[in-house]
């Protein structure tokens, strides 16, 4: 069976993200989502709450799973029983530290891949950062985010308003 893994900060989960575990789902037999716990962030939703949110989001995907990790993603990777890391490629800004991390990632276990999936074109422009901006200045964020990812960054940023 071949299980991958897709790893990242998800803070908040985008369209661009939901787009990749789609296609993902249907290449893999067998794709966990990693939201990365990473104590030098200061992240908008703890942990939890990016879990418990790409949780729903991934409901109708039987062969998807969430969960969350902490330390080195070859780490990670070993204990999904996973050789394969997929990340999305936006734009060649991405590629540089993208090339960085898989070549690392490989050195320590050269059995580790990494496959990248080319955003689809209606997402390239899309960051969470983006997202968290938007939303902190109460702009609306909808052709960004699922509703259920908008209500919970609204009731983040109502207490500002
Ligand atoms: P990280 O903090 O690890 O970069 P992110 O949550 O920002 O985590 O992104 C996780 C992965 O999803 C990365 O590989 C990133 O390039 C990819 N990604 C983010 N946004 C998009 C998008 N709009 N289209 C395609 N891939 C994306």
């Amino acid at each position: 069976m071949k299980t991958a893994i897709y790893p990242g900060s998800f803070d908040p989960v985008t369209y661009g993200h939901i787009d990749i575990i789609d296609r993902a789902a249907k290449i893999f037999d067998h794709v966990t989502v990693g939201v990365l716990s990473n104590q030098s962030k200061k992240p908008l939703f703890t942990v939890a709450e990016r879990v418990d949110m790409l949780r729903e989001i991934v409901r109708d995907l039987p062969n998807v799973d969430v969960t969350s990790f902490s330390g080195l993603l070859v780490d990670f990777a070993r204990a999904c029983n996973s050789q394969v890391v997929i990340r999305g490629l936006r734009a060649i800004t991405d590629f540089e530290y993208e090339l960085q991390m898989s070549q690392t990632n490989r050195i320590m276990n050269p059995d580790l891949d990494t496959v990248f999936f080319t955003t689809d074109l209606k997402y390239s422009y899309l960051s969470s950062s983006t997202v968290r901006e938007v939303a902190y200045f109460h702009g609306d964020i909808s052709a960004f985010v699922p509703p259920l990812v908008e209500q919970e960054m609204l009731k983040k940023f109502s207490d500002q308003k």
